[in-house]
């Protein structure tokens, strides 16, 4: 496994080959490609839609006023913004804040997957649709995965993917915020559950799927239990808690 140097190192190597990248037309206006920040070994990434205003004159992502939403909601579970690697879908300002095209997403997507397979995150929270249908591969609609796990490989890498609204969907509307908060504390779950399982020689993990598909989503939960595990698998019950799946 590379040490947080050399991924470090790498980033750096992906950012300086991509100052100057042309591969779609989102070139023709941006101030500066906006590439990504963060701790290159972190447990997990975020991963937005583009920049914006102040991301492009800046050259960093989520510095407006969603990013500081996000650095509050990341406070919220003892998280601070060098702890996590932060990115986004498309490296450059779509002019007017308008959606990036699919074009421009197939053309940048290689360098976000080469973000992933060097970081190696554990978990990707996708912040919002196009980061979801890109990380996620799925069309369902962000309000029915959201605050759901999913496990997958991105980039060759074995990660749970877990969708919440854009913070910028929340700025103004205080019930998208109340849901963003909502999910951050799942995600502290995952967290927790991801950590303890790589550090536990005693614990017992049982990942419960039961499956019951939708048009979208397969429903299920994984429950995170220590102590004994009985016969019906389960444990002796002290302690369990429920993280939605998709
Ligand atoms: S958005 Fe990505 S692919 Fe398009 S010019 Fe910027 S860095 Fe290159």
């Amino acid at each position: 496994m590379p040490s947080r140097e050399e991924r470090a190192s790498s980033l750096n190597a992906q950012q300086v080959a991509l100052r100057d990248c042309t591969a779609c037309s989102l070139s023709l206006k941006r101030t500066q490609v906006v590439f990504g920040v963060g701790d290159a070994a972190a447990e997990i990434m975020f991963v937005g839609e583009g920049p914006g205003f102040h991301e492009d004159k800046q050259g960093e992502p989520f510095v407006g006023q969603a990013g500081k939403l996000l650095s509050e909601l990341l406070a919220t579970i003892g998280l601070r913004r060098e702890d996590v690697y932060i990115a986004n879908v498309v490296k450059c300002r779509p002019p007017d804040n308008r959606d990036p095209l699919a074009s421009e997403i197939e053309a940048c997507s290689p360098n976000l997957l080469e973000q992933v397979r060097t970081i190696r995150p554990r978990v990707i929270c996708t912040l919002g649709r196009f980061a979801t249908r890109l990380i996620g591969e799925t069309d369902a609609p962000i309000s029915s995965v959201r605050g759901r796990a999913k496990s997958m490989e991105v980039a060759g890498v074995p990660v749970m993917v877990f969708p919440v609204f854009h913070p910028a969907a929340a700025l103004y509307t205080p019930s998208n915020r109340a849901l963003l908060e909502e999910d951050l504390r799942k995600l502290k779950l995952l967290l927790d559950r991801d950590r303890k399982a790589l550090t536990s020689q005693e614990d017992e993990y049982v990942a419960e799927v039961a499956a019951v598909p939708d048009e979208h989503v397969a429903k299920a939960e994984i429950t995170v239990a220590s102590g004994t595990v009985g016969d019906d698998g389960r444990s002796g019950g002290e302690r369990a808690e429920q993280l939605p799946l998709w």
